[in-house]
């Protein structure tokens, strides 16, 4: 559970202790708990998909391979263990529904909004969609209409803007997301009792529990930036064409120093896509000073990751290159993205 929904829920408690609101029920009917869980997991990924999508868009000249960012991160009313709960606390009126839409993006300048449904994409209706496309079928069964209508969209972006069909209070509506193509990645919460971030070469997931630990957007964002940097220079292939073991075993010998070498290259990135997002790279030394002293043993010790003292090193390093780099219109060129095809 993340500190902002602790404190949502310590001031509900607070709440319903009072004599007067004791005998009030919410007037869904729901438990106000998972209410309340259900909209700080939205805060979240809200936050979350801001982030990516400025980190994203913000890095698209250094990018060699590019890929639609509309800014809106939708979501499938089967990703969710209580669908009745979903429906009324996120707006759910079909089976597709905007979560997020990131400040600044091609689904902000739409005018879409989050609780919108998606009923069709350039006229091919979402309930044509498979809830359980065999073409999806690494995905876990929930996620796969979600995965279909993400790349219905990405495919009629490559060529021209979209026109989505949307459901908004009960009216039915038209609008157009501009075709805008940038740094590829998606980005979402995963509900977890661990902390920790991943990049399995499209998207960018950042657990619950971490998110405990971010004080401001650009402490969020130095994980974001890592993680996005781990897509950017295509490590999860190329570990798998090395036949690197990910797992236990991948903490020794061989497979252990080149995923190390893999997350060097994401922490000396990082630092390059903040600064060229507005974010302060500062934040990925404090976060990781604070973060390492915190959890020295786990991650920190293991052989596949320096130590939190070398990583710091690596930031400053890196802040130090970019000071000897000229910008050009505000923005440093990162040279790990340099010798990319
Ligand atoms: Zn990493």
């Amino acid at each position: 559970m993340s500190a902002m929904i602790r404190i949502c829920l310590s001031l509900l408690a607070l709440l319903f202790a009072s004599p007067l609101s004791a005998q009030d029920t919410p007037a869904s009917g729901f438990d106000p708990d998972a209410i309340l869980a259900l909209k700080g997991l939205q805060l979240l990924d809200q936050r979350l998909n801001a982030i990516g999508y400025r980190l994203a868009e913000a890095n698209t000249p250094y990018c060699p391979r590019k890929a639609a960012q509309t800014g809106l991160l939708l979501h499938d009313i089967d990703q969710y263990p209580d669908p009745a709960v979903a429906r009324f606390a996120l707006g759910f009126d079909t089976a597709v529904t905007i979560i997020a839409v990131a400040p600044d993006s091609p689904g902000a300048t739409a005018g879409l909004l989050p609780g919108d449904d998606i009923l069709a994409i350039n006229g091919v209706s979402i309930e044509d969609v498979p809830a359980d496309d065999p073409a999806f079928a690494k995905e876990p069964v929930e996620y796969r209409r979600i995965a279909a209508v993400n790349e219905m969209l990405d495919k009629v972006l490559v060529e021209a803007d979209a026109t989505l069909d949307i459901l908004r209070g009960g009216e039915r509506m038209k609008m157009t997301v501009a075709s805008q193509q940038a740094c590829p990645s998606r980005f979402q919460i995963t509900v977890s009792e661990d902390r920790g971030a991943s990049a399995d070469g499209k998207i960018v997931s950042v657990t619950s529990r971490m998110a405990e630990y971010f004080l401001n957007d650009d402490e969020f964002a130095a994980v974001v930036a890592h993680e996005l940097a781990h897509n950017l220079l295509k490590h999860r292939n190329r570990l798998d064409a090395a036949e690197v073991n990910r797992g236990f075993f991948g903490q020794f010998g061989k497979s252990a120093s080149q995923i190390k070498s893999t997350e060097i290259e994401a922490d000396r990135l990082s630092v390059w896509l903040m600064a060229n997002a507005g974010y302060d790279p500062q934040a990925a030394i404090r976060f990781w000073t604070r973060y390492g002293k915190e959890h020295g043993k786990g991650i920190f010790s293991a052989s596949t990751h320096y130590r939190w003292k070398k990583r710091v090193r690596l930031f400053e390093e890196e802040r130090k290159k970019m000071a000897a780099t000229e910008p050009v219109n505000g923005k440093y060129a990162p040279p790990l993205l340099a010798g990319l095809d």
